[in-house]
């Protein structure tokens, strides 16, 4: 049945559930339309890690901001959604213990909880980890983990209590276009009439935008993660910190009595979108144990941890990333489609970025304004780059950036 809406969303993942939320919020009537089911693309497969700490002052205030907005949802919907263990970053040589310095400077002159810890400190924080190698840790003890579920669900509470509307089994397959603006949508079963689109179809974004005259420069990477089974010789507390080894390309942080970690391999796995079938959900994906994936997971995984090898017992989850080649999402308005905006294109951190992302859309969408600060994120910045106009362009620009995502940064 055809419903009339001020903004429809296409997507509803972290990044659309949290600007419908948004949305509602401020008094509009909000259709969020999914393909499958809610939380079915990237954000039920996400670590849900939330680290606040970026490359830029930006980008670490954005996080900032996006902490009280998780504070706040957990008040509004009594519920517990953010489990606080703080999180050391670390180095090996004096390159990266120099990354970490320009990190814990930079920290501070924004007034970002950072600084610089001694090795017997950082062990009591992570005593599972190895650390006779390491010269330079830095610690942020207000950083911790999400639980996604969590966060989607209430998303979705609170939006729905503001009148939103949800359809699941419902894929969008055409933009209604009319004079230069769009006018709604098509599905399956009917179009669906708004002057406001948004498309947050995370890895399929780009196949959205495809309808379009303008590609978007986003590609899907795979990416995975272990969880090891709890071991009785090797005690993990709730409270242990979260790790960034960038020398390692590792990420970890406690999961039930084991421990998460995740890497950001050099050689990623890339998937065309177009190649799954209409019913496809990330939670039907899975990578053989003799993988060279999971290899390599294990293989980084045990640089750090020690007690980390082939024979652990663990299970491993396997997702698709949206990345972008500079790193930073895309937000905002479509130059040559009046009414259509982009949200999508995370890093691997869209989980926790949606928290703030609902907001600068919302502000957009309703006040025609993007705040100070957020300008890397706009969602044309690309449009007019000769080098990004193939998808193979494209995807070998997110590679790149995918397999340096933990590269050395010193800019403060
Ligand atoms: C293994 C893994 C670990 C990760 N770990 C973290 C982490 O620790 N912290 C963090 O912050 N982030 C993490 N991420 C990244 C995070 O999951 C994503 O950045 C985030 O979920 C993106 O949300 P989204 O709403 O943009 O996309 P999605 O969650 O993919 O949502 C997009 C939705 O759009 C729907 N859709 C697509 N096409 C259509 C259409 N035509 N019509 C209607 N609906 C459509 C899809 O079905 C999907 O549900 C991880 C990701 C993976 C894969």
């Amino acid at each position: 049945m055809s419903q009339a809406a001020d903004i429809i969303i296409i997507g509803g993942g972290a990044a659309g559930c949290s600007a419908a939320m948004q949305l509602s919020l401020r008094g509009r009537r909000v259709l969020v339309l999914e393909r499958a089911l809610l939380g079915s693309g990237s954000t039920g497969r996400a670590a849900g890690l939330g680290a606040q700490l970026r490359e830029s002052p930006d980008e670490t205030r954005l996080l900032m901001k996006g902490i009280e907005v998780v504070k706040d949802i957990e008040k509004r919907v009594k519920k517990k959604i953010f489990t606080g263990t703080g999180s050391l970053h670390v180095a090996s040589d004096p390159e990266r213990a120099g990354e970490l310095r320009s990190f814990v400077k930079m920290g501070k002159e924004i007034g970002f909880e950072i600084d610089l810890v001694n090795a017997d400190f950082a062990g009591r924080l992570l005593p599972c980890m190895r650390s006779d190698d390491l010269v330079e840790f830095c610690y942020c003890p207000t950083d911790g983990h999400l639980e996604p579920s969590e966060l989607l669900s209430s998303y979705v509470e609170l939006a729905r209590a503001e009148g939103a509307t949800f359809l699941t089994g419902s894929p969008v397959t055409d933009l209604l276009v009319e004079g230069g603006a769009v006018k709604g949508v098509s599905t399956p079963d009917g179009d669906h009439h708004a002057p406001v689109v948004i498309n947050a179809a995370g890895p399929w974004s780009y196949l959205l935008a495809g309808l379009t005259s303008t590609p978007m420069a986003t590609a899907a990477m795979g990416h995975a993660y272990l969880v090891t089974r709890p071991l009785p010789d090797v005690p993990i507390a709730t409270t242990d910190a979260a790790l960034r080894d960038r020398k390692n390309r590792i990420y970890s942080r406690p999961e039930a009595g084991g421990l998460l970690v995740g890497t950001y391999e050099e050689l990623p796995t890339e998937y065309d979108m177009e190649t799954f079938p209409a019913d496809f959900e990330m939670s039907q994906m899975s990578s053989p144990r003799d993988s060279l994936q999971v290899a390599t997971l294990i293989d980084c995984a045990s640089r750090r941890f020690t007690f980390i090898d082939g024979r652990t017992p663990m299970t491993v989850t396997t997702g698709i990333m949206t990345f972008t080649p500079d790193g930073h999402a895309l937000c905002g308005p479509v130059r040559e489609l009046q009414g259509l905006y982009h949200c999508t294109g995370f890093n691997g951190r869209g989980v926790f970025q949606s928290t703030s992302m609902g907001i600068l859309l919302a502000d957009l969408v309703c006040d025609g304004k993007f705040g100070p600060g957020v300008k890397h994120l706009r969602a044309d910045r690309f449009d007019d780059d000769p080098g990004l106009r193939s998808r193979e362009d494209i995807k070998a620009r997110c590679r790149k950036r995918y397999s340096g995502h933990y590269s050395i940064k010193t800019e403060s």
